[in-house]
C-alpha cells in the first residue's frame, strides 16, 4: 500500500533569527499541499523560535541524547526537544554516524527516548561509497537497520527510516531508480520481518541531493513515502519544489507527522 508522503528539511548547521523569514514562507507555502507531511529539523537551538514563528507546523531536532538526563555537556534530551516544541526528531544521521561515531546501538537508544515522549524519530541508514562499489551496500544497510530500529513501534509517535548513501549527500549524484528500489524494498522486507504489519506502515525516505528537478522520478520509485532534503530544504523556493512533487504523487491514507 502507498503511505502519505513525508517531506523533511535538514537544515543541519544552518539557521539564525534571520532565516526565520524562510521557516515561515516554508510552512506557509507548504500549507498549499495538505495532502503532503512536510516538516524541518532546525538547529537546537532555534527550535524553539521556529515552532512559535510557525505553530501547527512540524518542527524538528536533528539529534537527541539517549539519557533523559544527567551529565552530558552539550546535549540535547528528548524531553528538551519536546519543551522546545518539537514534534520530531533525525537521529542516526550519517554526519554523526561519521564524526561522532555513533553506533547502531547508541542510534537505536535515541530512537526510543525519543518515541517514548512522544517524538516522532526520522532514523537515518545508508552506505559508503566503498561499499556500494563493492556490491555491499544492501546487506550493509540492512545489517545497520537491524542494529539501530527501535525494538517494538507501541505508542503514537512515528518511525520512518531515511534511506541515505553516504556518496549522494550534498555530492549531486544520486543513485539510478533501480538501486534506490531495490534499497527500499529491502528495508521493507526487514521492517515487515521485525515488525510484522505495522512495517507496512513505516514510512520509508530517500535522502542525498534530492532537488525539485530530480524529485518526481525520485517519489515514483515504489517504496519511496518521502525524501529528507539537506541543502534544498533551506529556501522556500528550493525545497516547495519538492513538496509539490510529493503531492503530485500522492494518495491518501498513513499516517501523520505532527
Ligand atoms: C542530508 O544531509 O540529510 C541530505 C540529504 O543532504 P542533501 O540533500 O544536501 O544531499
Amino acid at each position: 500500500m502507498a503511505l502519505r508522503k513525508l517531506v523533511a528539511g535538514n537544515w543541519k548547521m544552518h539557521g539564525v533569527s534571520s532565516d526565520l523569514e524562510q521557516v515561515r514562507a516554508i510552512a506557509a507555502e507548504a500549507a498549499r499541499f495538505p495532502q503532503v507531511d512536510v516538516a524541518l529539523c532546525v538547529p537546537a537551538i532555534l527550535i524553539e523560535r521556529a515552532a512559535r514563528a510557525v505553530p501547527g507546523f512540524a518542527i524538528g531536532g536533528q539529534d537527541v541524547h539517549q539519557a533523559a538526563k544527567g551529565a552530558h555537556t552539550g546535549c540535547t534530551s528528548a524531553l528538551m526537544l519536546v519543551d522546545a516544541g518539537a514534534v520530531l526528531t533525525i537521529v542516526g544521521h550519517s554526519e554523526r554516524r561519521e564524526a561522532q561515531r555513533e553506533s547502531d546501538d547508541e542510534v537505536k537508544a535515541k530512537a526510543e527516548a525519543a518515541l517514548s515522549v512522544g517524538l516522532s524519530v526520522i532514523l537515518c541508514v545508508g552506505e559508503s561509497l566503498e561499499l556500494r562499489e563493492s556490491g555491499c551496500a544492501v546487506e550493509t544497510v540492512v545489517a545497520q537497520l537491524d542494529g539501530s530500529v527501535p525494538s517494538n513501534l507501541d505508542g503514537e509517535a512515528e518511525l520512518a527510516i531515511a534511506y541515505e548513501p553516504i556518496w549522494a549527500i550534498g555530492t549531486g549524484k544520486i543513485p539510478n531508480s533501480g538501486d534506490i528500489a531495490e534499497m527500499h524494498s529491502a528495508i521493507r522486507s526487514k521492517l515487515r520481518e521485525r515488525f510484522g504489519s505495522d512495517g507496512e506502515q513505516v514510512r520509508i525516505l530517500y535522502g542525498g541531493s534530492v532537488k525539485g528537478s530530480n524529485a518526481a522520478e525520485i517519489f515514483a520509485i515504489p517504496d519511496v513515502d518521502g525524501a529528507l532534503v539537506g541543502g534544498a530544504s533551506l529556501t522556500a523556493g528550493d525545497f516547495i519544489p519538492i513538496v509539490a512533487a510529493a503531492a503530485a504523487s500522492t494518495v491518501e491514507g498513513g499516517r501523520v507527522i505532527a
